[in-house]
């Protein structure tokens, strides 16, 4: 293999890979990234497009978007690209009583975190939604959340850092990390071992797989979703809407208990964005169902019967494909980031379930700074993968 002593090697050309190569190369560091398929061919080409601050728990998550969000501001300006970017605002649709009383407490400790997101009234959401069904009883605003091209963000990014000399593998899987007692030293794969002295685990949802042959139970769980892709259509929406459920789904199962049995199997909650070309992506579920990313004739279903109760011109716009992809979920809602002390040489920047799109950039710019031994100016401690006590097998 002709990718001779890097200084790192990241495992994995997500969202989340692409842009720790990014800010590492910038600094100067000889990095190797390795991915086994393509670039964007995991979850992160599998997604939604939400840069949705205002879904996001208040504390460290919240600090972390709102910190990402500032480098999506000036992204597209310094990578020279087109990431069909867009500051449009985000709104979070409440049909029921039980939503509000949840939405209310959020949004206060939002604001006490310093996001100015509103409650608006019914009429006030429909005066910026227009398309929106008259039987809400409010809704949430933000001028501030965007939306991106997330496959658009993983190509710059790993354009940018291969100009700045990083070398990007493709098609190149990693089977086992290369150990000498319980430091790793690089990693084995099919065309050959690599060494490097630092291992940056970016593998998404497939991390545990890896993990394994490093003697770590990784506590990652791959968490389905689905979503359908319409026909392109005049602009309908403002900016990103979620429904109330969504973030039942997301934050609060016990709200989602008052669903139906097909909504609760699959964690049915509305996401709608509009792409630059006019295609909207109208979500989605949160499923536990192993790693098959089939589409399901129930969940496509639900999913458009849902959308059309919420957005009733929906009835008349063609469904022209659907997808899945597979979020990949912690037990405590955080990604698992930083240097793994029981393996000196191994770091993990994996997890981020349905915030990676939002998050990438900050994982990526925090990742460069630990791995490259500089300042770090977080607090990592709540995302410590030493927090699950059974990460260690052996
Ligand atoms: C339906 C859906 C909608 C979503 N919507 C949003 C949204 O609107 N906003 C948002 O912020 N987030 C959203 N997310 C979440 C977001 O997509 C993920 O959190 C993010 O893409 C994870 O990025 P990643 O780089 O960690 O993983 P991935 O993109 O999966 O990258 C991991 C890469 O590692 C590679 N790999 C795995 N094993 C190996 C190996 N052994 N060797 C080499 N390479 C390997 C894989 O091929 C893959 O390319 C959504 C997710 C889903 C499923």
């Amino acid at each position: 293999m002709n990718a001779k002593s890097p200084d790192v090697i990241i495992v994995g050309g997500g969202i989340v890979g692409t842009s720790t190569a990014y800010f590492l190369a910038r600094k100067g560091v000889k990095v190797v990234l390795l991915e086994a398929g393509d670039i964007a061919g995991g979850t992160s080409g599998a997604c939604d497009r939400a840069i949705m601050i205002q879904s996001k728990n208040p504390g460290p998550l919240l600090k972390m978007a709102l910190a990402s969000a500032g480098i999506y501001e000036r992204l597209e300006d310094e990578l020279g690209e087109t990431l069909e970017y867009n500051k449009k605002g985000g709104m979070i649709v409440i049909e029921r009583e039980e939503e509000m009383k949840v939405m209310e407490r959020i949004v206060d400790r939002q604001r006490a975190s310093g996001i100015d997101v509103q409650l608006i009234s019914r009429k006030e959401a429909i005066a910026i939604q227009p398309a929106v069904a008259p039987h809400i009883i409010g809704a949430t605003w933000w001028d501030g959340d965007a939306d991106v091209n997330p496959m658009a963000v993983c190509l710059a990014m790993t354009r940018a850092a291969r100009a700045k000399g990083a070398k990007i593998v493709l098609n190149t899987r990693v089977d086992s990390f290369i150990m000498e007692k319980n430091r790793v030293t690089g990693v084995n794969t099919a065309a050959g071992p690599i060494r490097a002295d630092r291992v940056l685990v970016a593998a998404g949802v497939w991390s545990p797989e890896l993990g394994k042959t490093a003697g770590l139970k990784i506590p990652i769980i791959p968490r389905k979703g689905q979503i359908l892709v319409s026909e392109r259509i005049a602009p309908l929406i403002n900016g990103n809407v979620l429904s109330g459920s969504y973030i039942a789904c997301k934050h609060n199962p016990k709200l989602a208990e008052k669903a139906g049995q097909s909504e609760k199997k699959l964690g049915l909650g509305l996401s709608l964005g509009q792409t630059k070309n006019g295609n909207l992506l109208i979500g989605g579920t949160r499923e536990f169902a192993g790693y098959e990313r089939s589409t399901s004739s129930e969940a496509i279903k639900a999913i458009a019967a849902n959308a059309v109760r919420l957005f009733p011109s929906l009835k008349n716009v063609r469904i022209i494909r659907s997808f899945a992809g597979l979020r990949p979920y912690t037990p405590d809602g955080l990604p698992l980031l930083g240097q793994v002390e029981g393996r000196p040489g191994m770091y993990m920047a994996a997890g981020h379930e349905g915030d990676g799109v939002a998050l990438g950039p900050i994982t990526g710019n925090i990742m460069a700074d630990v791995i490259a031994g500089d300042q770090v100016d977080w607090d990592l401690f709540p995302f410590n993968p030493e927090r699950f006590e059974d990460l260690y097998t052996s």
